[in-house]
C-alpha cells in the first residue's frame, strides 16, 4: 500500500473519532443538560473536524456534526405526505370532561383497569422526524395532517435532534420544536432594538423559525426538540408507550416529560399539580397530553375523523384577562432603553397575580393604541413578562389620556434621543446615569478599550455600592486607603489595582475614544476618528456635518457622537478625566500597536461571509488601520469573497486584484 492511501485512511479515522466524540458531547449537553467538557473544549473538536473536512470535502457526510446550518436559502418548501395522517387532539378543560374521556374508554375497552401515561403539552410546533438505517433524512411539519412541509434542514440545527442514531434503524419520530422562555426573551429583545415587531409568544416564535427559509436564519433561533412518541419501529415489537419512550431516550433523543397513571383520579390530580407548577419549566406548556399505555388497546379504540379516542389534551386555564391601564411608567435599562410599563389594576391570571405589563417602546403604544385608562387584553404567558394583547376599544369612554413619551430621562433628568431607524428611546447620559453607568464602567476598563486589570464586575459593584465611584472617571481618584476595607481586598491587590488604574492614562487615543462608550462607536470607528481628530476635544467641538463627512461615518453615528458630548454629564466626566492627567490627545506612537501590514490598505466585501455580518467585518478591518469601500477599482488592494458573491469577483479578477476567502481574510486580520 503506498503513503498516500494509508494517511488518508488515518484522516478518515481521525473524522470518524471527532464525529463520534462530537456526537457524544452534543448528547451530553443538548440532551441530558449534562456536560462532561467545557465549552471551549468542545470548540476546539468542531474546529478540528471543521478544518479537516474542509481539506477532505469528499469526506463530508450528511450527518456529520458539521452539516447542521448547510444548506442555502430556499424559495419555498416541498410538500410531503404523511406516511401516518398526523391528527389533532380532543381537549378537556375539566375533571369532569377527563373522566367522561375516560368513561368512554372503559366502555370501548370492557375494562376499568386501564393505564394513563401523562405527557406536557409543550407549546410549539409539531414536527415528525424520519431515520432510515438510523441516519435523519426528512424533517416535516404537520401542515393540515395529511401533507405537511419539508423542513429538513431547519430541524437539523436543533443540536438536540440526533442526526445519526445509536442504532441502525429505520424509524419515525413526533416532537414538539419549541423555544425556551430564555431564548424568546432574547430574540424579542434583539427584534425590537431592530425595529422589527416581536413575536407574540415562543409558539409563534418557533413556527416562524422552523418555516424559516434560510437555515441560517433558523439556527440562530436555538430550536428545541423533545420526542413525545414514536409512530413507526423497524425493530422488535413494541407493547406500551412507555416502551417506546424509554427507547427513544435509548436511540439518543430528549424525551418529553412524562409520567405512569393507574386512574383517571391520578390523572386528574396531576394536571391540577401543574396548572400551580407550569411556570417552573423553562418552556411554555399549555396543558397536558393523556395517553392510552397499551398500543394494542390504542388499535382497538381508533379514531374519529378529527382524533384518537386514545389521547386527550387537558388545556389549562385561560392566560388572558381583562383589566384597566390605571398609568404608563418608564423604566430605563442598562443600556439606557426607555422602556414603557403599563401599571395594571391587578388581576389573577392562571395563579398568580399580574400588576404590570410591558408595552416594549413607543412605537408599540402607538400600534396597539394604548392609553391611560383603557380596558386592556392582558396575556401573561409563562415566566415571559406579562404584555397587553389589545384595547378594548368599545369601553372607552373619552376620559382616557394618551401617552406621551418623556423628553428627559426619568432616573438622572438628561435628554433622551431616539435615533432615526430605531424604536427605542435612550437617555444619553452613558457616563452617570445611574441607570446605565455599571455597563459603561465594565465596558470602560475592558481589553479592547483602558483594558485595567484587576477591576472586573464584582469591584465595581462594590465601588457603586459604597459610593467610591459614580462613573468611570472617579475609578482615576481612587486610593489605597478607598480599596482596603473591600471584601477580598489585600494590601498588595489593592496596590496592583491602583497600579493598573493608573498606567491605564497613557492609553493611545483611538482607545480612549472607544472606551467613552458613545454608542456606535466601537473600535473600528473609535480609530477612523482618530485619524481626523487629534484629542478628545476635536471630536467633541466635531459638528454632524463634518463628522458625516468622513467616509466611514454615516448620520447615525455623527448623531450619536453629537449627542454624547452635549449631555452635560458626559462632559463632567471628561473634565474629570482630564483633571486626573488621562490622556486624551493623540501621542506620536499611537499606530504602534496595530498590525501594520493592514493600514490603510482598502478591502472590498463580496457575497456573504460565515463567521461575520457585513458590518462586523468592516468593524474589524477599520480597527486595524485599514479601510472598506463599495466597489473595485485599481486602488483596491484585497477583495474578500464569501458565499454567492456578486460581480464584484469578477471584475477583481479582470484587475488582477488579490482576492481572500474568509478564513485567508481572518489570517491576515489576526497578523499572520
Ligand atoms: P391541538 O393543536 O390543540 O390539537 O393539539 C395537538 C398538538 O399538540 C399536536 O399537534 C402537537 O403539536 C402538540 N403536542 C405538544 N405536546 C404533545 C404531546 N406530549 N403529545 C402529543 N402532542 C403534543
Ligand atoms: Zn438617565
Amino acid at each position: 500500500m503506498n503513503s498516500s492511501v494509508s494517511k488518508g485512511d488515518n484522516v478518515k479515522e481521525r473524522i470518524e473519532e471527532l464525529r463520534d466524540q462530537i456526537r457524544y458531547h452534543e448528547y451530553r449537553y443538548y440532551v441530558l443538560d449534562d456536560p462532561v467538557i467545557s465549552d471551549s473544549e468542545f470548540d476546539e473538536l468542531m474546529q478540528e473536524l471543521v478544518k479537516l473536512e474542509e481539506e477532505n470535502p469528499d469526506l463530508i457526510t450528511p450527518d456529520s456534526p458539521t452539516q447542521r446550518v448547510g444548506g442555502e436559502p430556499i424559495d419555498s418548501f416541498k410538500k410531503v405526505e404523511h406516511r401516518i395522517p398526523m391528527l389533532s387532539l380532543g381537549n378537556a378543560f375539566n375533571a369532569g370532561e377527563l373522566r367522561d374521556f375516560a368513561n368512554r374508554i372503559y366502555r370501548l375497552a370492557g375494562t376499568g383497569e386501564i393505564e394513563f401515561v401523562v405527557e406536557h403539552k409543550i407549546d410549539g410546533l409539531s414536527a415528525i422526524l424520519t431515520y432510515q438505517q438510523g441516519r435523519f433524512v426528512q424533517g416535516a411539519t404537520r401542515g393540515n395532517g395529511i401533507v405537511g412541509e419539508d423542513v429538513t434542514e431547519n430541524i437539523k440545527t436543533i443540536r438536540s435532534v440526533p442526526l445519526k442514531l445509536k442504532e441502525a434503524v429505520d424509524i419515525e419520530v413526533r416532537g414538539e420544536v419549541y423555544i425556551s422562555k430564555e431564548n424568546f426573551t432574547r430574540i424579542n429583545q434583539s427584534r425590537l432594538e431592530k425595529g422589527e415587531e416581536p413575536f407574540a409568544n415562543p409558539r409563534n416564535a418557533a413556527a416562524g423559525s422552523v418555516r424559516q427559509l434560510d437555515p441560517r436564519v433558523a439556527a440562530q433561533r436555538s430550536l428545541s426538540l423533545l420526542a413525545y412518541s414514536l409512530v413507526s419501529y423497524g425493530g422488535e415489537e413494541i407493547k406500551t408507550h412507555l416502551e417506546a419512550l424509554e427507547l427513544l431516550k435509548e436511540l439518543g433523543f430528549k424525551v418529553n416529560w412524562h409520567q405512569k397513571c393507574s386512574s383517571i383520579e391520578e390523572v386528574i390530580d396531576l394536571c391540577e399539580e401543574w396548572t400551580g407548577k407550569r411556570e417552573e419549566l423553562p418552556f411554555e406548556i399549555d396543558g397536558l397530553v393523556i395517553k392510552v399505555n397499551d398500543l394494542a388497546l390504542r388499535d382497538k379504540l381508533g379514531s374519529t375523523a378529527k382524533s384518537p379516542r386514545w389521547a386527550i389534551a387537558y388545556k389549562f386555564p385561560a392566560q388572558q384577562k381583562t383589566t384597566v391601564v390605571k398609568d404608563i411608567i418608564i423604566s430605563v435599562g442598562r443600556t439606557g432603553a426607555l422602556t414603557p410599563t403599563a401599571i395594571l389594576e391587578p388581576v389573577q391570571i392562571a395563579g398568580s397575580t399580574v400588576s404590570r405589563a410591558t408595552l416594549h417602546n413607543e412605537d408599540e403604544i402607538r400600534r396597539k393604541d394604548v392609553r391611560i385608562g383603557d380596558h386592556v387584553l392582558v396575556q401573561k404567558a409563562g415566566e415571559v413578562i406579562p404584555e397587553v394583547v389589545k384595547v378594548i376599544k368599545d369601553k372607552r369612554t373619552g376620559a382616557e389620556k394618551e401617552f406621551i413619551m418623556p423628553g428627559k430621562c426619568p432616573v438622572c433628568g438628561s435628554e433622551v434621543a431616539r435615533e432615526e431607524g430605531e424604536a427605542v428611546t435612550r437617555c444619553t447620559n452613558v457616563t452617570s446615569c445611574p441607570a446605565q453607568r455599571r455597563e459603561g464602567i465594565l465596558h470602560f476598563v475592558s481589553r479592547n478599550a483602558m483594558n485595567i486589570e484587576g477591576v472586573g464586575p464584582a469591584l465595581i459593584d462594590q465601588l457603586l455600592a459604597k459610593e467610591l465611584i459614580h462613573d468611570y472617571a472617579d475609578l482615576y481618584f481612587l486610593t489605597l486607603e478607598d480599596l482596603l476595607p473591600l471584601e477580598r481586598m489585600a494590601e498588595k491587590s489593592a496596590g496592583n489595582v491602583i497600579e493598573a488604574i493608573k498606567a491605564s492614562k497613557e492609553r493611545p487615543l483611538h482607545r480612549v475614544i472607544f472606551a467613552l462608550g458613545i454608542r456606535h462607536v466601537g473600535a473600528g470607528v473609535a480609530r477612523v476618528l482618530t485619524g481626523v481628530y487629534h484629542s478628545v476635544d476635536e471630536l467633541a467641538r466635531a459638528s454632524a456635518e463634518e463628522l458625516e463627512a468622513i467616509n466611514e461615518i454615516g448620520p447615525t453615528i455623527a448623531e450619536s457622537i453629537v449627542n454624547f458630548f452635549r449631555e452635560p454629564h458626559n462632559q463632567e466626566v471628561i473634565s474629570k478625566l482630564k483633571k486626573a492627567g488621562v490622556e486624551l490627545s493623540a501621542a506620536e506612537d499611537d499606530q504602534k500597536e496595530t498590525n501594520q501590514a493592514l493600514i490603510d490598505k482598502r478591502f472590498v466585501f463580496t457575497g456573504g461571509l460565515k463567521n461575520y455580518t457585513r458590518s462586523e467585518a468592516k468593524e474589524r478591518v477599520l480597527a486595524a488601520g485599514g479601510k472598506v469601500t463599495s466597489s473595485v477599482s485599481k486602488n483596491t488592494d484585497y477583495v474578500v469573497v464569501g458565499e454567492n458573491p456578486g460581480s464584484k469577483l469578477e471584475k477583481a479578477r479582470e484587475l488582477g486584484i488579490t482576492i481572500l476567502s474568509e478564513s485567508e481574510f481572518t489570517e491576515l486580520l489576526s497578523g499572520e
